[in-house]
């Protein structure tokens, strides 16, 4: 039996549609949740995320700024800019676009910007509570595929999850926001020994490597939930996933497509936690502190 698709656009939508009148309640406040995002230099793919983000915010009624800094531009001059924002009380979240140019160090700049502004869920701090299960800003790509396996309200706890990527921002969070559900989560990266092997027994199988169509049906379980988070080119310059989708869609229970699934839901969450952010110091004012 072919997979059911687990649809990125309808869930964001959905997801959209709750942010979009919790936005209009904040501004009615007097707090229009605010983004600023930070370009440094000229990448063409980090130009293309960063207009679609503004553009997102603005089509729920946020607030948005973009702050563009050349190629060379010093360290300082950057985490000055953040310093800036960080003390903006119009400004609820800030997201530096990474890659960064290899002068600057993106750990300096993660740990610049306010753990109550970084609504990209990386710094050390937000990591932290992440891990030991407090609320906080959750990184926002893992964030997205939790909220679609609970939009199409698929079991987690007990079951197998295998994460195959074990990057800082997509495939350790994704994990650990799995094993806060109670699955049993197994890693995966580029030294696992007979990844197949591992894969198959996955009830929920989370593919973050970066590697186009690499995961066929070989690697699935029949009746798998299968989340493909890579964005990569083929031989014919198309996007798509590291699962490939032709070879795996009769045997998966479910799965996302690319482009369609994982995509959508990840600038989704940026809005979701810009708006938390907004929240958060609604509620403080009421609470006077
Ligand atoms: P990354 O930092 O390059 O990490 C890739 C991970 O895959 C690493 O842990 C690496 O293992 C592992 N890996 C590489 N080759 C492997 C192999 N042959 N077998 C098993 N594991 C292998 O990439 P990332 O930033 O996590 O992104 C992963 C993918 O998701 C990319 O396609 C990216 O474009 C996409 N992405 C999509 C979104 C979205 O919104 N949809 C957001 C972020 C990223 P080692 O650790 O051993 O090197």
């Amino acid at each position: 039996m072919p997979a059911t698709i687990i649809d990125g656009r309808e869930i964001s939508n959905h997801i959209r549609t709750g942010l979009e009148q919790e936005v209009t309640k904040l501004t009615a406040d007097g707090i229009k949740p605010g983004l600023a995002v930070i370009l440094v230099g000229n990448n063409q793919a980090s130009r293309t995320y960063v207009t679609s983000k503004q553009k997102s915010c603005k089509a729920i009624g946020m607030h948005s700024e973009l702050i563009e800094l050349s190629e060379d531009v010093e360290e300082q001059v950057l985490l000055n800019e953040i310093e800036t924002l960080n003390n903006r009380d119009d400004i609820h979240g800030i997201l530096v676009q990474l890659p960064l140019p290899a002068h600057i160090s993106e750990t300096k700049v993660i740990e610049t910007i306010s753990p109550n502004k970084d609504v990209d869920g990386f710094h050390p701090v937000n990591i932290g509570k992440m891990m030991t299960g407090q609320d906080t800003f959750l990184p926002c790509t893992p964030f997205g595929v939790l909220e679609m396996l609970k939009y199409m309200e698929l079991p987690i706890e007990g079951k197998n999850a295998v994460i195959v990527g074990r990057s800082n921002i997509v495939g350790k969070p994704a994990g650990q926001l799995l094993l806060n559900e109670n699955a049993t989560v197994t890693y995966c990266h580029s030294k696992t020994a007979n990844l197949a092997s591992v894969t198959k027994e996955a009830d929920i199988l989370v593919a973050a490597i970066g590697r186009a169509k690499m995961l066929t049906a070989d690697y699935v379980k029949e009746g798998a939930v299968v989340i493909d988070v890579g964005m990569n080119r083929d031989d014919h310059g198309k996007l798509c996933g590291d699962v490939d989708y032709n070879d795996v869609f009769e045997k998966a229970g479910y799965i996302t497509p690319v482009p369609g699934g994982v995509g959508p839901m990840t600038i989704t969450m940026l809005l979701y936690n810009t708006v938390k952010s907004a929240q958060n110091v609604l509620s403080n004012r009421n609470s006077g502190k």
